[in-house]
């Protein structure tokens, strides 16, 4: 039996947005994933400003993974009392999932570019491994020096057939739009319904989100 491989995507999903669809599924193509696990983040420490809260942003993420096979919501973050910092979910992914699979952390080139200033950083890799795509302006070649030295040292062309421990790196097509660029508009009174699943954008509208404050960040 193949090493099953579990693909965690994390973020804000503040809101959960094309770019985020597009790179599980360019993942799931790219790293053969088994699965896909979205993981809303609950209070992120990096992120300022207050985040549209946890019971609609989760909501949003369940209504854009819907029944696509493959993919679930994991809620452990937003379960969690207090920051939220990756490596301790990865760490009780780890515990609950047992020693086999792979679990592959999937990051677009922005999170991947800061991925120094994480808590514990260098720990991720005890966990999982680390699969990063291009995302808009952030070039994968532009790191930090610290980060190009994990790379240099956990880098690898293909994923390993081990649980964690690499660093690899996949194409998707580029998908301009982020979150913040989406606040930004829906609050101008603009409907993007081209960078939103249908069920999302029908979710923002019933419950007035994003329309009368500025963007947060
Ligand atoms: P914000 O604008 O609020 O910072 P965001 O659009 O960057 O939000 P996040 O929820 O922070 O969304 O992103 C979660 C993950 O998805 C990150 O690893 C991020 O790099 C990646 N991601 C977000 N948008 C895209 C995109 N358009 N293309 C590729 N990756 C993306």
């Amino acid at each position: 039996m193949p090493r099953k491989r579990i693909g965690l995507l994390g973020g804000t999903f503040d809101p959960i947005h094309v770019g985020h669809l597009a790179l599980a599924s360019a993942a799931q193509l790219a790293l053969a994933l088994d699965e896909v696990r979205f993981i809303p983040t609950g209070h992120s420490w990096q992120k300022h400003g207050a985040s549209t809260a946890g019971e609609h942003r989760l909501a949003m993420t369940r209504l854009a993974v819907g029944d696509t096979p493959g993919w679930s919501v994991d809620t452990r973050e937003l379960d969690r009392e207090g920051a939220t910092y990756t490596v301790e979910t990865l760490r009780e992914l780890r515990e609950a999932l047992g020693p086999e699979p792979s679990l592959v952390l999937l990051l677009g080139s922005d999170q991947m570019r800061n991925l120094a200033t994480w808590h514990r950083y260098r720990e991720l890799l005890r966990y999982a491994h680390i699969a990063a795509t291009q995302r808009g302006p952030h070039r994968l070649a532009e790191f930090d020096p610290l980060v190009e030295v994990l790379v240099a040292t956990h880098g690898r062309d293909a994923l390993p057939d081990e649980p964690a421990g690499s660093i690899v790196f996949f194409r998707m097509p580029p998908v301009p739009v982020s979150a913040t660029a989406l606040r930004e508009a829906l609050a101008r009174g603009e409907r993007p319904a081209e960078l939103l699943p249908p069920p999302v954008l029908d979710y923002i509208d019933r419950h007035h989100l994003y329309q009368d404050r500025p963007a947060t960040r």
